[in-house]
């Protein structure tokens, strides 16, 4: 019997509310919130009667949130609003002693870099609040992290490299558009990239290193180096690692539209004026783009990610791949959503699931990679997300 308030009624937050609701003998009381009451009334009409409950919040406001966790007798909040609202979420569930779970590092909205400090620098009040918080439990970070603790476990004794390979290979149609919240995929895409190797943080140009690679029933695609987040947990974590990278692939259609946008001043985030108003280009540019969330009908083709480790295993090297392939349409059928927010939304409400069955558990702020990742890997083939491991030589 547990009480989760979901917060963000996004595509993700579709995706956590539908599977919480397939998995209501642990979630048996479920509250969708957002900042619009309407983007919750959206979703809670795809799901039969009674299913959920919704309520309208600012989560950008501690004391408003802590209330509304306090009201609706919350077991755990699974924020899948926007990395903003990281920090005043954490500080409601702190206030409130509730258990707290995230898919994205805190982002400060006027300055386009993420990273965990301010996330981490609360396990003290986490600890002294006696609650757990589960950092990054969508798929990258999420399940990238638990491959990578499933690969520790059964196939090394010491990793030495990882490559986190994100593909999607879907095809909405249009000649530009966000398979997730715009604002943040821009700016996570424009950035400077970055890896770690021996030690040490490397930067390179945006797209400056890419490489092809043949990603299983999806063919080779063109994968472009970038910073991820899950690599400044994972560099703490596993055990002999030389270097870290993240690869995604994009289209030329997305990468042409990007670079134009950038030349000419569209991704910026400072405010400009504009006929005595003042605008933000990268806000005026999401108030254009197609809705993430609409993309679901129209979405064909696949997505597939994983890792590729290599190291040593009794002396010997040895490399191998796990990945996970979803099909786009195949999800918007189950859950009116396409792969970019299904394969963000289960690991999301797997995460709650494996917490309040205590079967991951602990006080303070924790990454995926700290704990066991059987459990978690066994639900994913369950829950829609099954995974397979192939030796590479
Ligand atoms: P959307 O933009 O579709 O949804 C975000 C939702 O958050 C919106 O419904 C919005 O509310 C709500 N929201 C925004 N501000 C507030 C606020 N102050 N108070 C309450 N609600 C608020 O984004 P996505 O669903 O695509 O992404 C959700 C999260 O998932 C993001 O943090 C994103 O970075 C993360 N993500 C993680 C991935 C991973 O693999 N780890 C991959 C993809 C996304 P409203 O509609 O009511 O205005």
């Amino acid at each position: 019997m547990a009480t989760v308030l979901i917060i963000g009624a996004g595509g993700v937050g579709g995706v956590v509310t539908h599977k919480c609701v397939m998995n209501s003998e642990v979630f048996t009381k479920i509250v969708l919130a957002s900042r619009r009451i309407e983007s919750c009334e959206k979703i809670r009409d795809q799901l039969d009667e009674g299913a959920i409950e919704i309520a309208q919040v600012d989560a950008d406001n501690t004391d408003e949130t802590a209330a509304l966790i306090e009201k609706v007798g919350a077991d755990i909040v699974i924020n899948v609003a926007l990395p903003y609202q990281d920090l005043t979420i954490m500080d409601a569930c702190v206030k409130t002693n509730t258990p707290y779970l995230d898919t994205a590092n805190y982002e400060h909205p006027d300055e386009a870099k993420f990273e965990y400090k301010e996330q981490w620098a609360k396990d003290d009040i986490f600890k002294e609040a006696e609650i757990m918080g589960l950092l990054g439990s969508g798929f990258d970070p999420g399940v990238t992290n638990v491959f990578c603790a499933y690969a520790q476990k059964h196939y090394f004794d010491e990793i030495h490299t990882i490559d986190i390979l994100d593909c999607n290979a879907g095809d909405h149609g249009y000649a530009f558009a966000t398979n997730f919240n715009p604002e943040i995929n821009l700016r996570e895409v424009s950035a400077k990239g970055r890896y770690w190797e021996e030690g040490k943080w490397i930067e390179t140009d945006p797209m400056e290193i890419h490489m092809s690679w043949d990603y299983p029933e999806v063919g080779p695609k063109e994968s472009y180096l970038l910073y991820h987040e899950e690599m400044e947990s994972l560099v703490k974590h596993i055990n002999g690692l030389k270097r870290i990278r993240f690869f995604m692939t994009f289209g030329e259609s997305y990468l042409m539209h990007m670079k134009a946008l950038e030349n000419v001043g569209m991704l910026g985030i400072a405010a400009v004026e504009h006929k005595g108003q003042k605008i933000v280009p990268m806000e005026f540019l999401k108030t254009l783009l197609p809705d993430p969330a609409s993309l679901g009908p129209r979405t064909k083709g696949k997505t597939n990610i994983g890792i590729v480790a290599e190291g040593l295993r009794d002396g010997k090297k040895r490399k191998i791949y796990i990945y996970q392939i979803s099909d786009h349409e195949a999800c918007y059928k189950e859950v009116q959503s396409q792969a970019v927010s299904y394969t963000t939304g289960v690991p999301a409400m797997i995460g709650a699931k494996l917490m309040l069955e205590d079967r991951w558990s602990g006080k303070g702020v924790f990454n995926m990679e700290q704990f066991d990742p059987d459990p978690f890997m066994d639900e994913l083939n369950v829950q829609g997300l099954p995974w397979k491991v192939i030796e590479l030589d």
